[in-house]
């Protein structure tokens, strides 16, 4: 049974966004995916391409956007720091202007509008774990400031147009997610540590890889995201993402422990701003959405490893 109008996807050919398109044409939607392909691929989407309420759009959403939707799902914008640190001034435009001309185009429709928000919003977090009444600690003029400050005002523009032109709104803070279609060269620390081991080649650590992160599979990732659009009640700013804190070094073992080979670890200087630790409080996710992970680490890492093993071969 087809909704009245179609699902937009922006960023739809990337890593979560593809996986977003599988699942509402799965649950009978018509969805719209559209990308600049920045750092998605046609390969991610090659086999939607049949599905035949399934449209591509090669679209910037930094220029205005005129489609018939019902709901939108805002997650265009690089998300690996080394991708958004590559054209900083673009990534700023996606997220801002890409916002406005997202929020327009909903404005217009009376569409409700999800925003692909993240953890950086919490900069280098001086409280553990990160609730979304913590108002974070980001360095405005630093290299990441392009990706954290970019986000911060798209959700400045969300809540904005909700107060002012009542958009039904929903914000995501999305923590560190991981799984099948990240690219091989995609930069974030799972897809290089599992590529680099498939290689042979050894584990660069940044820093002394004391620095933590809370690791998300992607399907449980998509879940919450699902939940919180589809429920009338919570705008959000809410956090995605899975509780289980580790450090770097003990995601480097764990990684090594189940590919095995010749790879060792590398040390390598850590970058500016990067974050010490970081980890979700879930518990409004938990309590409006009935929403947590269910995919622990060692078998979300088993599926990441037989996917990038496959696109090695
Ligand atoms: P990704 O880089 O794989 O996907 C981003 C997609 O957006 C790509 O397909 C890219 O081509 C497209 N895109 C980039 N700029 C665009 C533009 N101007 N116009 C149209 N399309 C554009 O990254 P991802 O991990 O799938 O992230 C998806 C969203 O989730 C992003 O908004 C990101 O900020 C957010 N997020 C992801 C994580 C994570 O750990 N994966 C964490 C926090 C937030
Ligand atoms: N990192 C690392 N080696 C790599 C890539 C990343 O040690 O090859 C570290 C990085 O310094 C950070 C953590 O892993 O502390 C997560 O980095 P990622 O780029 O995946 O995402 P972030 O959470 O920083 O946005």
């Amino acid at each position: 049974m087809l909704n009245e109008f179609p699902v937009v996807v922006t960023g739809g050919a990337g890593f979560i966004g593809s996986h977003l398109c599988e699942r509402l044409l799965g649950a009978g939607k018509e969805v719209i995916c559209v990308d600049n392909f920045y750092t998605g691929a046609k390969r991610n989407i090659h086999h939607l391409l049949k599905e035949a309420h399934f449209e591509v759009l090669r679209h910037d959403v930094a220029f205005p956007l005129f489609v018939e939707t019902g709901r939108i799902f805002n997650l265009a914008c690089p998300a690996s720091p080394v991708h958004y640190q590559n054209d900083p001034v673009a990534t700023v435009k996606t997220s801002v202007q890409g916002a406005i001309n997202m929020l327009g185009l909903a404005k217009r429709r009376g569409a409700r509008i999800l925003q692909a928000s993240t953890s950086e919003v919490y900069g280098d977090p001086q409280v553990n774990p990160q609730s979304e009444s913590y108002l974070g600690n980001v360095n405005p003029i630093g290299p990441r400031a392009c990706y954290d400050e970019g986000k911060r005002c798209a959700e400045t523009l969300f809540f904005d147009y909700h107060r002012q032109h009542g958009l039904e709104i929903r914000v995501a803070r999305i923590f560190n997610t991981y799984g099948p279609r990240m690219a091989i060269n995609d930069g974030r620390v799972v897809s290089n540590f599992i590529v680099q081991a498939l290689r042979g080649n050894d584990l660069t650590v940044f820093g002394r890889g004391e620095q933590t992160r809370a690791f998300c599979y992607v399907e449980d990732m998509v879940d919450g995201l699902l939940a919180l659009m589809d429920q009338d009640d919570e705008r959000g700013p809410i956090n995605l993402g899975n509780p289980q804190e580790i450090t770097i070094i003990e995601l480097a073992e764990a990684v090594l422990r189940l590919i095995g080979g010749r790879s060792k670890i590398v040390y390598r200087p850590r970058p500016e701003d990067d974050p010490c630790q970081r980890r979700p409080d879930i518990s409004k996710a938990r309590a409006l959405l009935g929403w947590e992970p269910t995919v622990g680490l060692e078998d979300g890492l088993k599926e990441s490893i037989d996917y990038f093993r496959r696109q090695l071969d």
